[in-house]
């Protein structure tokens, strides 16, 4: 059997190339029977995400964020916007949403089954081998296909969450929190629907124990019943500097890692470049997408990641002072949340008069 398109893995990157993929047939494998489990993502993402999936369905979107505010060892900063600056999705609602979008432009996803590379042009299924012209690799942070044919080993860290009744100070707003319990990373405490709240954090070794301990000492927030536990890998390797190998097979989504390095935020690159990959394959030009790839999502990228290890190797929560300083500048925009690496240039565009303004803000 030999198809022209095939998917690995129906998570977002997976579906939505599939999505913006038309005139081609498409074919998704994926090896758990439905979409959008195990559930594992925070789902917060920023305002280009929140608008293209409100498109999809007005239910994914289920609550907004006009505030963010840093807890780090030097203080409180308090970022606060006239309209919201993130959104939080419904994930498996989103993977429902657009699996059965993908199915019904005509292409075929099959559920329940688990892929393994098998040659450059084959793949199999059981017992059954499947041809291929081009294969998308969308599996996710740590899968087969990219151990076998990358031979990289990656780098992770464990994000755990808990679904809670707690309650929180800022509803309408975004708590991240560092300390000495998330020495590389941070907690977050993010209001979701139905007045619940989910709480989590980044680390190589979490314990429920230590983040609801942790919360509570530096924000004062209370868990009163924890209704649901998840989470999953958080790439934190560098990500492939070409993504195409053999002119067919290209990774995509959290397996290039294609994440923003200092929140591991996948989302937005997925959306982003989903459609142009999309575009590529539909027209059987593939060795072009590497150029997209590089100006849209690499060369930003490789900027914030080697300030993200920078700032791992220093104290993950210095650039909070930084984004404190620019945002009181009335520097801070929206679309910084998703593009870091925009702030990594303002602020080295401020550097000169940086000692000035420090001592001019901290005195109003
Ligand atoms: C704790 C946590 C919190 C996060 N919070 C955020 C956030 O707030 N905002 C944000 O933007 N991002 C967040 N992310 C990242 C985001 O979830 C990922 O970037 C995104 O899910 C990546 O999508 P993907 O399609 O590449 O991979 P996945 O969502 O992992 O999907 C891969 C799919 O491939 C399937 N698969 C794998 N191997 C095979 C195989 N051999 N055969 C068949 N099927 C296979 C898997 O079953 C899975 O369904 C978070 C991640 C974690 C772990």
């Amino acid at each position: 059997m030999k198809k022209d398109i095939l998917i690995i893995g129906a998570g977002p990157a997976g579906l939505y190339t599939a999505l913006n993929t038309r005139g081609v047939d498409v074919v998704i494998i994926e090896e758990h029977i439905q979409p959008g489990i195990p559930k594992h993502c925070a789902g917060i993402v920023g305002e280009y995400v929140a608008r293209l999936v409100n498109n999809l369905s007005n239910r994914i979107v289920d609550a907004s964020y006009r505030k963010i505010v840093f807890t780090t060892p030097m203080g409180k900063a308090r970022l606060e916007f006239k309209k919201p600056i993130a959104y939080h999705v419904n994930r498996p609602l989103l993977e429902q949403v657009l699996a059965s979008r993908v199915e019904s432009l005509g292409h075929t996803i099959i559920w329940g089954q688990k892929a393994k590379p098998r040659g450059l042009n084959t793949i199999s299924i059981g017992d059954r081998d499947v041809e291929y012209n081009k294969l998308v690799v969308a599996e996710g942070p740590l899968g087969i296909f990219k151990k076998k044919l990358i031979r990289e080993k990656g780098e992770y860290l464990y994000g755990f969450q808990v679904l809670c009744e707690a309650d929180v100070e800022e509803e309408d707003g975004l708590t991240i929190v560092y300390s000495e319990y998330t020495p590389e990373f941070f907690a977050w405490i993010t209001p979701v629907s139905n007045g619940l709240v989910q709480i989590g954090y980044a680390s190589r070794n979490p314990r429920e124990k230590t983040l609801l301990k942790h919360v509570e000492k530096y924000t004062g927030v209370v868990v009163k019943r924890v209704l649901e536990r998840y989470g999953g890998l958080i790439p934190v390797n560098k990500p492939l500097k070409n993504p195409l190998i053999h002119g067919r097979i290209v990774f995509h989504g959290d397996a290039v890692p294609l994440v923003k390095p200092y929140t591991g935020g996948g989302l937005y690159y997925i959306f982003k470049l989903s459609p142009i990959l999309a575009k590529h394959l539909e027209e059987d030009t593939l060795s072009k997408y590497i150029e997209d790839y590089k100006t849209r999502f690499y060369i930003g990228s490789r900027i914030e990641y080697l300030a993200t290890i920078f700032s791992r190797k220093t104290r993950y929560f210095i650039p909070v002072s930084f984004v404190n300083a620019l945002y009181k500048m009335g520097l801070v925009e929206h679309v910084d949340f998703d593009k870091h690496y925009r702030l990594i240039l303002k602020l080295l565009g401020v550097i000169p008069i940086l000692p000035f303004s420090f001592l001019y803000l901290n005195t109003r």
